[in-house]
């Protein structure tokens, strides 16, 4: 149990709630958050609530009083849970992942950054270079993944717009050797496009204003943003200056060439031009207008510039009868192909820097005969659900993957539940939960599933447009009882059901504009743009581009939808997080104005709702909220009964439990372990609680 901090500060874990109910449950975070006690435990998963300025909790002071201890020694902190993980990890050499939840501004990427300097720096006493090296090579791909990965929208500042899971290797001496970073659905439409307020990614302002004046020149840039297309929309900020020589010396340290790191600042700038190329035509010949832009982004990227002209204005097809031809784009395809070409040179870019940082982390010359087990601690930070008024195909990946998480939440945390019982020799209860299997049967099932039914239209030769589409759904999917067609209960009228489909998610009903899903599930580039970088004189670039060797009548194979391919990702992640011993941090956003001081009831209760915090909290109780060995209960209680005090006479420390529990009257609301005493209602411990407060 968490360490009684007294209790004007709310209870510290909400197992100690007298009722599970949401009004306590809400009465109990409002409190604390009130009192700037961001995190409450359920059991051994901390609940963390944004505080929105800087706590004075993260301090050596605060490491050295959470390293080694136990969870229930300290006031709930990331720390406790980062050590348990640790401990767990390094004394049962068992793999434990952190699972990193919560919606946009919730604070899981502080979270995950304040656990890996934990881990950081309660490794590694004996400051070996190489470990310290490791060490400093993954907390330094932060600052590059968040300048490539990140972005400013209307909800955070600093928001991550994809998905990470960074695992850390360990070697017998629990020092960090490596480690392996897998990174999930970069949101790449942001290249070309942003809503109003929100930002391009963080990295192309940061290169603008912080690039030096020779960089500019020979990328042919000015330093103001809204000369560009892409970047018009948003202002550059205050740090960018800084923070661009951050990411470059970031990228020195990782071990990143200079030429390496001249070509990821060419293809932004290429990037940039990109978006300013313009389109005229005569009847029906299609011309580029921004000549001088295109020859900027031949020189940067390493081709020819007839071919940037040919690839922006043709794509090669091949006929029936095995001929090769050339047809010419309508304006609107050469607009749409600029745009993917964009999309792609980012995307690309991103997925190569983490390729590149994994090679430098990943462990090498392991030999488990002569190191013993490698072991891993895996940190999972990643998209939380998302309900917007306009909700697309990123919401729907995103959100089915937030269905997989809370059903591998569901599966471990009743599983660990009942493994323990197990263990210990004590009858199990089930506790009736809401199994959320079926919406990611409804999304993910092969043939009648979302996925599928979406692949099939992509796959059908001919002009499927996207409502044809929902309407095979509709067909396919009436009965389901989490599928709403838009022909069944149109209640809302201002919306146009004709594109429109909705899902009943766990976390809540989300309407879905089926607009665009067919475009962005196909995911097409023409291949013309990956034959001309494929052949680009800069080998960085040309690494990037390996399927542009193939030429148009070798490319048969449809390429794997952009869902399936995300589908088979999260796939992969469950399954790694499945066999690892997890814990769980829930992220909380108190308000929508980034005030340290608002609590918004209504916005809190609903991420409870839907993290199913409630549901946690009875799982936890329904069986025993505690369990303790007998020796440390003995330690901490032995105090409050006349038999125990200072010292037992009895056989084990097991009938000198008995005796303090026998003595305070609630030897009905225990069960005995074999190496645990557990406690089925807190209302017990309190006692024996306040009784050692008295003494
Ligand atoms: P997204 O899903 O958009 O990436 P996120 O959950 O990762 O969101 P963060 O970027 O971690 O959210 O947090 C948003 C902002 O909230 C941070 O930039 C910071 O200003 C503030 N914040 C979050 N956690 C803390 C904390 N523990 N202490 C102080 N400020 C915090
Ligand atoms: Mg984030």
């Amino acid at each position: 149990m968490a360490e009684m901090e007294g209790l004007e500060f709310g209870k510290s874990d909400f197992v100690l709630l007298d009722e599970v109910t949401m009004d306590q449950f809400m009465e109990n975070l409002k409190l604390r958050f009130e009192k700037g006690r961001i995190y409450t435990y359920i059991g051994d998963v901390v609940v963390s609530v944004n505080p929105y300025k800087q706590m004075d909790i993260y301090g050596k002071d605060a490491i050295d009083a959470y390293r080694g201890r136990e969870l229930y020694e300290n006031p709930p902190h990331l720390y406790a849970v980062s050590d348990a993980a640790y401990k767990v990890m390094k004394r049962r050499a068992k793999d434990t992942c952190i699972v990193i939840s919560g919606e946009s501004g919730a604070g899981k990427t502080e979270a995950s950054k304040y656990i890996m300097q934990y881990i950081a720096a309660i490794t590694n006493p004996s400051q070996r270079a190489d470990v310290e090296s490791v060490k400093n090579v993954l907390l330094k791909s932060n600052c590059v993944l968040e300048a490539f990965g990140n972005a400013k929208t209307n909800r955070n500042d600093n928001s991550s717009r994809f998905g990470k899971y960074m695992d850390i290797n360990f070697n017998f001496n629990g020092d960090p050797m490596g480690g392996h970073i897998n990174n999930y659905l970069l949101e790449k439409s942001r290249v070309v496009h942003q809503q109003q307020g929100e930002r391009n990614f963080h990295s192309f302002y940061q290169f603008l204003r912080g690039g030096s004046q020779e960089t500019m020149a020979s990328c042919h840039l000015q330093s103001d943003p809204s000369a560009y297309v892409y970047t018009k929309e948003g202002a550059t900020c205050n740090n960018d200056y800084s923070s661009h020589k951050a990411v470059v010396h970031a990228l020195e340290v990782i071990g990143f060439s200079k030429k390496e790191i001249q070509s990821i600042y060419q293809i932004l700038a290429s990037i940039l031009h990109l978006g300013n190329v313009q389109f005229g035509s005569e009847g029906e010949n299609v011309e580029v207008l921004d000549l001088e832009a295109v020859k900027h982004i031949s020189e940067l990227t390493g081709t020819d510039a007839d071919g940037v002209i040919k690839s922006l204005l043709y794509r090669t097809v091949a006929t029936g009868g095995g001929d090769v031809i050339e047809k010419g784009h309508t304006e609107e395809e050469a607009c749409f192909g600029r745009d993917a070409f964009s999309k792609a040179l980012y995307e690309r870019l991103f997925g190569w820097i983490v390729g590149r940082i994994n090679d430098v982390i990943e462990v090498k010359d392991y030999n488990p005969v002569l190191h013993g087990k490698n072991t891993v601690i895996g940190v999972l930070d990643i998209y939380g659900f998302e309900i917007f008024d306009n909700n697309s195909f990123e919401q729907f990946c995103i959100n089915y993957c937030n269905e997989k998480l809370q059903q591998l939440f569901i599966e471990l945390i009743l599983q660990q539940e009942q493994a323990e019982y197990k263990r210990e020799g004590i009858q199990w209860q089930d506790i009736d939960y809401f199994n959320n299997q079926i919406i990611v049967d409804l999304v993910e099932q092969q043939h009648k599933g979302l996925i599928s039914i979406l692949d099939e239209a992509c796959l059908t030769v001919g002009k499927v447009t996207d409502t044809v589409c929902l309407d095979s759904m509709d067909i396919k999917l009436a009965q389901h009882p989490h599928y709403t067609s838009r022909k069944l209960t149109p209640t809302d009228k201002t919306m146009d059901f004709q594109k429109h489909f909705r899902i009943r998610h766990y976390a809540g009903d989300v309407t879905y504009s089926v607009e665009g899903f067919l475009d962005k599930n196909r995911d097409l580039l023409f291949q013309d743009f990956k034959r001309l970088m494929y052949h680009s004189s800069n080998p960085v670039m040309k690494e990037m581009w390996p399927d542009g060797q193939l030429s148009i009548t070798e490319v048969t194979k449809r390429p794997l939808t952009a869902a399936t391919l995300f589908k088979n990702s999260i796939v992969a992640l469950v399954d790694k997080l499945a066999c690892k011993e997890p814990y769980y941090v829930r992220c909380i956003k108190p308000n929508e104005l980034k005030s340290p001081l608002l609590f918004d009831d209504a916005r809190c209760q609903h991420q409870v709702a839907y993290l199913g915090l409630l549901e946690n909290v009875m799982v936890r109780r329904a069986g025993f909220a505690y369990r303790q060995p007998y020796a440390r209960f003995l330690q901490r209680y032995k105090m409050t009964c006349e038999y125990t005090w200072p010292n037992h006479l009895m056989d084990s420390d097991r009938e000198a439990v008995e005796a303090i529990v026998k003595q305070h009257g609630f030897q009905d609301d225990v069960a005995y372990g074999h190496t645990k005493l557990f406690v089925r209602t807190p209302r017990s411990l309190f006692t024996l609680e306040q009784e050692r407060a008295a003494l």
